[in-house]
């Protein structure tokens, strides 16, 4: 009998978890859920991060010194960079076109708007801003009931410790100079920044400096170190093909978390949650799903003409299902590599230096949600931004989205510096929190489809594609190949 391809058995995981957690959930037993088989989410998360960061160390370290020449490297290191930034700014270009023409913060009904503009007032006034076209509620009569009554509305949403806790972070960081992001990708100590998930820009940076100078040191001894590195690299990418074969039964226990926590022992609340927000999610969708199906396949086709459009899907779905159910770029990363360098055919010389530092800087579907998000909280406080605001959102989306570590929920997180910069109250981050974590496995399914197409053009343009149609593209994760 013909074996399932590995992406079906993870859908049909994903999809079980689901049932399993809405079943749960009626049944009254979502503590059984989150006690006995969201753990093994966890545990799938942590091996595939296990294996993300000596990955991005090695496998940068061989991408470079393999490149061989310092000319080439460089020529090939302005091109990914330059190639991400587009796509980004394309994102986010898309996202506020999309947030501007069906203006789904406008949606709500008119009282609630002006109940949270007094609010932002209130707000604004506190932290010294000067609210321009600003109307005057002191007029209104109930105008202090109103207000006292919002302001205990919101410092309620301001003690959701989790939203406190990401505030806190941003505020010591944005306490510093503005050169900090440039301080922060060179690391003092290198092993620290190995212990720690979220400085992958630090590990880069090591990385990329190390394999330079290896090209410059001589062959006699740079061979054995290569040899050394690509030897570490294979057994990286075995561990991925042997933790790939549970991956099915992991997405399971994900997914049954995942949705779990957002019921509870009410399958109602979710349905709750998502009518609130059930316009901006949707705006965020289309935009994200444009940029997938849409965006990306008329990139390839216009770059790298070899691939076609369902060979193009046939290959990256078994990295586009796990970014789906790990919500993470970095853990999802591994599975990329092969599929890029095993089912487009990417040059593993390209893919290797390509990917690693896609997965941590380019995040197209953070930063098209960062610029909804934005403009749709604003739209709901009846604030019109201006152009010049609107630009800012793109530049700080933009850096917001390569500052953003690749795991759950950081684009959240760095919203609060984009909202910031545009003079809205970063709090307001605690509105959007119930829908945002099925909303970060589609934009992670973006970040990683941006990453393999951006890599494909690349490698095309170094003659290093050799793109062959395939039965099944998950021939990749068998165990015996
Ligand atoms: N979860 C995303 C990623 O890992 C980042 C984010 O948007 O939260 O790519």
């Amino acid at each position: 009998m013909k074996k399932l391809a590995l992406h079906w058995k993870i859908i049909i995981g994903m999809v079980l978890g689901v049932i399993w957690a809405l079943v749960s959930s009626s049944m009254g037993w979502s503590q059984f859920t989150i006690d006995w088989i969201d753990p093994f989410g966890t545990i799938f998360i942590n091996l595939l991060k296990l294996i993300a960061v000596p990955l991005v160390l090695f496998s940068i370290i061989s991408g470079v010194a393999n490149i061989g020449d310092p000319a080439s490297l460089g020529r090939m290191g302005g091109k990914t960079l330059g190639i991400y930034l587009l796509t980004t700014i394309m994102a986010i270009a898309l996202g506020l076109l999309l947030v501007n023409s069906f203006k789904p913060g406008k949606l709500i009904d008119e009282q609630s708007r002006i109940d949270n503009r007094i609010s932002y007032e209130i707000w604004a006034d506190s932290q010294g801003y000067e609210v321009k076209d600003g109307i005057n509620y002191l007029k209104n009569p109930d105008f202090f009931e109103r207000a006292q009554e919002i302001s205990k509305l919101s410092n309620n949403d301001l003690q959701e410790a989790s939203v406190a806790d990401k505030m806190k972070t941003v505020k010591s960081r944005r306490e510093t100079t503005p050169l900090q992001p440039l301080v922060d990708i060179v690391p003092s100590n290198f092993f620290y920044s190995l212990s720690n998930n979220g400085l992958m820009l630090q590990i880069i940076f090591f990385a990329v400096f190390f394999g330079v100078c290896l090209l410059f040191i001589s062959k006699a001894k740079s061979k054995p170190v290569l040899n050394l590195v690509d030897g570490v690299n294979e057994v990286f990418l075995k561990m991925v093909d042997i933790v790939m074969q549970a991956a099915p039964f992991f997405v399971f226990a994900l997914l049954a978390g995942v949705v779990s926590k957002m019921a509870g022992n009410d399958v109602g609340k979710v349905i709750e949650i998502f009518k609130g927000l059930g316009w901006y999610s949707l705006v965020v969708l289309v935009g994200l799903l444009l940029m997938i199906f849409v965006i990306y396949p008329l990139i390839l086709k216009t770059f790298v003409k070899k691939i076609p459009y369902t060979g193009f899907f046939k290959s990256m779905s078994p990295a586009q299902t796990l970014a789906f159910s790990t919500s993470s770029s970095a853990a999802t990363l591994p599975v990329t590599m092969e599929c890029v360098e095993q089912n487009l055919g990417v040059n593993k010389k390209i893919s290797s230096f390509v990917l690693p530092i896609g997965a941590t800087v380019n995040m197209d579907g953070t930063s098209l949600y960062q610029a909804v998000a934005v403009i749709f909280l604003a739209q709901m406080h009846m604030i019109d931004l201006t152009v010049g605001q609107q630009i800012t959102v793109v530049l700080t989306a933009t850096l917001a989205s390569i500052g953003s570590a690749a795991v759950p929920s950081a684009g959240l997180v760095m919203l609060i510096i984009v909202l910031d910069s545009v003079g809205l109250n970063p709090a307001w981050i605690a509105i959007i929190f119930p829908v945002d974590r099925i909303l970060d496995m589609f934009r992670t399914v973006v970040n990683v489809t941006g990453d393999a197409t951006v890599c494909s053009i690349i490698a095309d343009g170094e003659n290093m594609l050799d793109y062959k149609e395939k039965a099944s593209p998950t021939e990749t994760f068998d165990l015996d190949s």
